[in-house]
């Protein structure tokens, strides 16, 4: 990577996500973790993030897009990919070419990829997806015996049949057990046992190990975040959250009271204040609406004051600090820490969006907490000493 001057930056703990992987992969029993990689990995960076996954053992990846699947295969990613969304008729012999498996979204797009296959190629691969409530894509239930007629009846590799859970992380679990009741009789269709049957998001494969089937699809918390604050509450295990994120003091003064700052000038120093500028905006991810939110400076909580601005923003100091002196927005620093779910909650979002509105112009950072730790320790064959 090119130098980066601007001290800016997301550190992604390649280690944590190893963690998380094989909490996943101790939890679901038989069944395979498929890593959800889509979206370049929840913000956290695709190839590094598949990379990890791929070393950990994982034998499937799942995007959501076509050329999400093809970068990984530019990239030199041989390990099976599923699209987990549709994909439009220009992509089947593409599919065919690189070895990725498509999702039959519906009766019509089977019809589609029948027509579009060519025969000199080997077969598509596909799964099949059904909707069972989520009511987004998927064959409809009713259809799924005309799907299988149609499949068996043409020529395609079928590899896999699937659903997706509309409320697995919530409390309230009526429209779930409905989804696995539907799904229960669509795999009792399926005589053949080498078709691979995949239902929990990672909410599910937290609340419900007792419907893994062959693979759970875990996306949100392979990178150690709760899909929702029930299930944060409520899992018996603990996930490790993989991104960080972090900047340095760039700039520092005394306003004086009764001055105001920023655009706008809508946020007035009290008394005498110091005031630091951080090298991080709105471009950058950290939107307009965190205004008010807390950082972490020598281990303290400090708020950011007035408007955030697209490259820059404010944070008032208790005391005097020097240009350089380190920031942490997300993450850890001397004992306190902020989650995404802080930045979440004032967003009043869900954490999911937090690492994915961080921008391209916020570098990603390797680390890897286990690699020191986790080395085995040998006995030496002789003592020098
Ligand atoms: C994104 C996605 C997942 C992963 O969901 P998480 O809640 O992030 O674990 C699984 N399946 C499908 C179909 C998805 O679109």
């Amino acid at each position: 990577m090119t130098e980066q001057y601007r001290p800016t930056k997301a550190v992604i703990d390649l280690g944590a996500i190893k963690k998380n992987l094989s909490a996943f992969q101790q939890k679901s029993g038989k069944a395979q973790v498929i890593a959800v990689v889509k979206a370049d990995a929840y913000g956290h960076g695709v190839l590094a993030v598949a990379k990890t996954a791929i070393e950990s053992g994982v034998t499937m990846l799942a995007v959501a897009t076509p050329d999400e699947a093809l970068f990984l295969r530019d990239e030199g990613i041989e390990t099976e990919l599923l699209v987990m969304g549709a994909t439009p008729s220009s992509f089947i012999s593409v599919a065919q070419q690189r070895n990725i498996i498509v999702t039959a979204v519906s009766l019509d797009w089977l019809s589609m990829a029948a027509m579009h296959v060519s025969p000199n190629l080997n077969r598509l691969n596909i799964h099949l997806k059904v909707d069972t409530g989520m009511r987004r894509i998927g064959i409809q239930v009713d259809e799924v015996d005309e799907a299988l007629g149609f499949i068996s009846d043409h020529d395609f590799a079928f590899k896999g049949i699937f659903t997706h859970f509309a409320t697995a992380d919530e409390e309230d679990s009526s429209l779930f057990l409905e989804q696995v009741s539907a799904m229960k009789a669509v795999i009792e269709k399926v005589d053949d046992p080498s078709v691979m049957v995949h239902v929990s998001n990672s909410a599910a494969a937290i609340m419900h190990r007792e419907i893994a089937c062959d693979a759970v699809r875990v996306g949100i918390s392979l990178y150690g975040i709760a899909p929702s604050p029930y299930v944060g509450q409520e899992m018996d295990f603990e996930l490790q959250p993989a991104l960080s994120l972090e900047t340095e003091i760039i700039h520092v003064k005394k306003v004086k009271a009764g001055e105001g700052l920023s655009y706008g000038a809508t946020y007035r120093a009290e008394q005498d204040e110091w005031i630091a500028t951080l090298p991080i905006g709105y471009a950058d991810g950290m939107l307009r609406g965190l205004q008010g939110q807390e950082v972490l400076v020598q281990g303290r909580r400090v708020p950011i004051v007035g408007r955030i601005c697209m490259d820059q923003c404010m944070i008032r100091l208790s005391e005097k600090l020097p240009v350089g002196e380190k920031v942490q927005l997300i993450g850890s620093q001397g004992g306190q820490r902020i989650f995404i779910d802080e930045w979440a909650r004032r967003l009043e979002t869900i954490p999911y969006e937090i690492p994915c509105i961080l921008t391209k112009r916020v570098p990603r950072i390797y680390s890897d907490s286990t690699e020191v730790a986790d080395l085995p320790f040998q006995e030496p064959d002789t003592m020098l000493r």
